[in-house]
């Protein structure tokens, strides 16, 4: 039973770490902290629906 929703499809965000430039993709809706992997900086946080994100958006993944 496979049911196609496009309209609730979550999306990634390909971001740019405003501390050391890392580029890293995150997950729309987290429901975790993600940290940059290089230095730690927080580049998204939970925020029970969508994440917060806190860093620069490069471009959209879907
Ligand atoms: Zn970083």
């Amino acid at each position: 039973m496979v049911r196609l929703n496009r309209e609730n499809r979550s999306r990634f965000y390909r971001v740019k770490c405003p501390d050391c430039e890392n580029e890293q993709i995150i997950f729309e809706k987290s429901s975790t902290v993600v940290d940059c992997v290089i230095c730690g900086h927080v580049l998204s946080e939970p925020t029970g629906g969508k994440s917060r994100i806190k860093s620069e958006i490069l471009a959209t993944l879907e």
